[in-house]
């Protein structure tokens, strides 16, 4: 064995170092600067401590701050260590247990000698944080035996730990990272010292309980919260999203705007109130308008099926836990007689609109003359999702796709691909979302077909990207690697809300698989029996989803197309009351959603309520404006006022009010 290691470097370069040589070694080889900024390491692609010794030839790429999801993924798992020595110092008795890296930054479970942590303790802990950050200690990565392990944690009274470190499985590498006196078990890797973490970088935002190992049957711990970033603009950024989050929370808007309400006895399932229920309308009506103008013919299936069917469409088995199933019976309240009528089969709510749409396609014998052939539904869905992972309209269990299936020749893939792109292209934009990204999802590891078809299939896909210009910068066009279907490649579009968030919705999926299964085919030019293929496609996603996006997006201040409310006419005086009765009934005649305010009540007070309530116009009508015939139009957000003729007033809003894709 040769003592000498090939290294070979992202600019191609091959380096021949000493076996045990680290990586900030041959950063600091490199030059100066590097060996400064370097975090950590990415050893034949896997994420590795600087100063761990390399053992073998290597590609090596060095991580600075400008690897950002790395770097993020480092500093957030080392405030995680940093929080659990601070609690500890703090809070001599306390376990450690465990704490991972988030979305947003970091938390940390603990067994609580005393009681529980409470958000009145985050501001010391921050502090002695912030001394551990300052005294700069390596992290120095250990290999350790089990019983050596075991033993340690049992002599400190960490019982949490002794019980994991006996759990873990045989044949891995235990390791632990030392502070000082300080140690956590833990796989790594970490930054090099704890004084390469921002001290104002971080915040600890929240505590709650938890369960050892998430199993309720066990202890609760007390688990803190933080969110952690590489420095303090980007701390501070975060913390503005997060209230400007907050402000435009969709369940909050909701209630304000009274658009629904959610109760216990319906989890999951949304009541739409009168002004929701007439945003989803307006909504629902100009994507049928998009759809029939794009050649797509609407349909309805049945909620309830067979469990048969889904069993061929391989749903029973791979689905079920989160399907509702319903026994095809009637109950009887008799002991003797515990079922009344029906023989007990099993049918379920749909999960997912796919088979029914097949069952459409089948009826008949359908010929190349009918493909491409799509059928789209406002397909209302049932999923079993637990109640812990429920929020607001936003993820619920009874859903409403925006859904249809392209059933097409493998030649007409392309073209039906781009033609999707386009439509939703301009759905979104109408919609007010310039913003979005695209991925291709690619092969996974377990697949059905061949490396041949999935050649052709995702070739297929980048083609129509390309026709449809959507590999431009402009749409971070991203491939990725593993993450298809099983039964073919897909797309994905991300949405970018007003607050920079991002949202999928959009996506379509090459099937090659379900129409063989559910056995759909045609018969080809050649007379020949064929299978279609089939294009699952969304655009919004869910109705329900989509609308709690297009709540936070807005902050409710919908497009007057959109808005349930779409103008308010209130009167400074009683007198100008039936005047006010007439400027509705134009307005209501002009096609637009008005109501009057009469109340005997100060005008400002009717502007606060109403623009609390997001109407988007406001007339304001007194004395003055009966006797001219005109309103004084104030904005929402505005605190101008344009004295305008009423029938110029009605004019431009119903103008204003018209859905973009029927404007002149
Ligand atoms: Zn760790
Ligand atoms: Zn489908």
């Amino acid at each position: 064995m040769s003592d000498l290691l090939k290294i070979s470097l992202p600019d191609g370069s091959v380096r021949e170092v000493a076996r045990g040589t680290t990586p900030a070694e041959i950063a600091a080889a490199i030059g100066p600067g590097l060996a400064k900024a370097a975090l950590a390491a990415r050893v034949d692609g896997e994420l590795r401590d600087l100063n761990r010794p390399l053992d073998k030839d290597a590609g090596l790429a060095i991580v600075t701050m400008r690897d950002e999801a790395d770097a993020l993924d480092l500093v957030r798992h080392d405030y995680a260590h940093v929080l659990a020595e601070a609690v500890q110092t703090l809070f001599p008795g306390t376990q450690i247990t465990f704490g991972p890296s988030t979305d947003d930054g970091f938390y940390y479970d603990f067994a609580p000698k005393d009681r529980p942590f409470t958000d009145e303790d985050l501001p010391a802990i921050e502090e002695e944080m912030r001394r551990i950050i300052a005294r700069d200690a390596p992290l120095v990565r250990e290999v350790w035996s089990r019983a050596n392990l075991i033993a340690r944690w049992q002599a400190e009274g960490e019982t949490f730990k002794a019980e994991w470190a006996a759990a873990l499985p045989d044949g891995e590498e235990l390791t632990v990272y030392r502070a000082g006196d300080w140690l956590d078990m833990c796989r790594g890797p970490h930054l090099a010292s704890t004084g390469k973490l921002d001290p104002h970088a971080f915040k600890l935002t929240r505590v709650s309980g938890a369960y050892w190992r998430g199993d309720q049957n066990n202890a609760m711990l007390s688990r803190i919260y933080g969110t952690g970033w590489l420095n303090k603009k980007q701390l501070d950024q975060h913390l503005t999203r997060l209230e400007e989050a907050a402000k435009r929370d969709h369940r909050r808007i909701g209630q304000e705007m009274d658009l629904f309400h959610l109760q216990q006895e319906a989890q999951g399932s949304v009541f739409w109130h009168p002004n929701g229920w007439r945003l989803w309308l307006a909504l629902e009506a100009y994507l049928r308008r998009r759809l029939n103008a794009a050649g797509y013919r609407e349909i309805r299936t049945p909620q309830l099926m067979d469990a048969k069917l889904w069993e061929a469409s391989g749903h029973w088995g791979k689905f079920r836990e989160n399907m509702f199933v319903v026994p095809d019976e009637v109950p009887g309240t008799d002991p003797d007689q515990p079922v009344l009528t029906g023989k007990g089969d099993l049918m379920a709510l749909k999960p997912m609109n796919c088979p029914a749409h097949i069952q459409v396609f089948k009826q008949g014998i359908r010929s190349y003359r009918d493909l491409p052939l799509r059928l789209a539904e406002f397909g209302c869905c049932h999923r079993n999702e637990p109640h812990g992972a429920l929020h607001g309209i936003m993820r619920v269990r009874q859903l409403t796709q925006d859904d249809a299936h392209i059933f097409c020749t493998e030649d007409q893939i392309v073209s039906e691909t781009r033609a999707f792109c386009e439509l939703l292209d301009a759905i979104y934009s109408d919609l007010g979302f310039a913003n979005y990204a695209v991925k291709l999802a690619l092969r996974p590891e377990n697949r059905a077909g061949d490396d041949a078809l999935w050649d052709r299939a995702e070739g297929d896909l980048r083609e129509a990207l390309k026709q449809a210009g959507l590999l431009d910068e402009r749409f971070h066009f991203e491939e990725l690697a593993g993450e298809g279907a099983f039964y073919g490649p897909k797309l994905e579009f991300h949405l970018t809300d007003a607050i920079g968030r991002t949202w999928q919705c959009g996506t379509l999926q090459l099937d090659y698989v379900l129409p063989e299964r559910l056995d759909a085919f045609y018969v080809a030019e050649d007379g020949t029996k064929r299978r279609p293929v089939m294009l699952h496609r969304a655009i919004l996603g869910t109705f329900e989803r989509f609308i709690g996006i297009l709540i936070e997006h807005h902050a409710g201040r919908f497009p007057l197309w959109l808005a349930p409310v779409q103008a308010v006419v209130a009167t400074i005086v009683s007198d100008a009351n039936p005047y006010a009765g007439e400027v509705q009934a134009a307005l209501t005649a002009a096609g637009l959603y008005a109501e009057t305010d009469l109340r005997n009540e100060k005008i400002n007070y009717k502007v606060r309520e109403h623009s609390l309530a997001k109407v988007p116009a406001l007339l304001v009508v007194g004395k003055r404006e009966a006797e001219d015939g005109t309103v004084a139009i104030r904005r929402l957000g505005s605190n101008q006022q344009e004295v305008l003729p009423l029938a110029e007033a009605v004019a431009r809003l119903k103008a204003e009010a018209t859905p973009p894709d029927l404007r002149p």
